[in-house]
């Protein structure tokens, strides 16, 4: 049954890789002219959004990233990494520095309701603000069940069973679709996005929305 939708939510972040300066101002991090990454978290999310895809259980994967211009290519990877369309909630460089979790959990909200998706895809957290609260924040907005954490997803007809990694072992839960699952580190190894799939991934279409467009973030 391949009618099922997923969002998967891509964040822009500074490579795991970079060493962080702050600025001399102390008012944060130094960006400019920094390697930034898809969040490694994000990079789960999407891989397990394609392997429903290609198991055809899934029909269709929406990436999604708010934030400047550069989250396109953010976007970009997911595409070339298998998703079939891509929506960049469009906040420039000053405002994306509020972002927090809530504004971007009321933007994933609305367009799960929009776009009618089944499964909201997050990383469990991103590694710039380490915060972990906007896939929990988008379940509590769409009153929807969530399953955080991870580490193996498997759809059974209208549920989704998550074996998620909890302090004490593991927990299984059943959640009745529509659901928002969380993606941690052993859920997946993502694949590297190949030559001929980033050309593909080109010509994949990226909607551009302005959030202010979608409702109060
Ligand atoms: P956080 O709650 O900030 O630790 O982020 C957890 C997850 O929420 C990330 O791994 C992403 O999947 C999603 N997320 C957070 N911020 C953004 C953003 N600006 N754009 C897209 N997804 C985001």
């Amino acid at each position: 049954m391949a009618e099922l939708r997923a969002l998967v939510a891509v964040k822009r972040v500074i490579d795991y890789a970079v060493k962080i300066r702050v600025k001399p101002d102390r008012t944060g991090v130094v960006t400019d002219g920094v390697k930034h990454s898809m969040n490694p978290f994000c990079e789960i999310a999407v891989e397990e959004a394609v392997r429903l895809k290609e198991k055809k259980l899934v029909k269709e994967v929406i990436a999604v990233s708010c934030g400047p211009a550069q989250c396109q290519e953010t976007i970009r990877t997911a595409l070339a990494m298998g998703a079939d369309r891509g929506i960049h909630v469009e906040v420039p460089a000053p405002e994306a520095e509020r972002l927090g979790p809530l504004q971007v959990a009321r933007v994933l909200a609305k367009l799960a309701e929009k776009e009618k998706v089944d499964l909201v895809l997050l990383g469990k957290q991103a590694i710039d603000d380490d915060c972990n609260q906007t896939g929990q924040m988008t379940a509590g907005l769409l009153d929807w069940p969530q399953g955080t954490f991870a580490s193996q997803v498997t759809l059974e007809g209208d549920k989704v069973k998550v074996e998620r990694e909890v302090d004490g072992g593991m927990e299984t839960v059943r959640l009745k679709l529509p659901a928002v699952v969380t993606a941690d580190l052993r859920l997946n190894e993502p694949r590297y996005a190949t030559l001929p799939n980033i050309m593909k991934a080109k010509k994949k279409k990226i909607e551009v929305v302005k959030a202010g467009e979608i409702g109060r973030i």
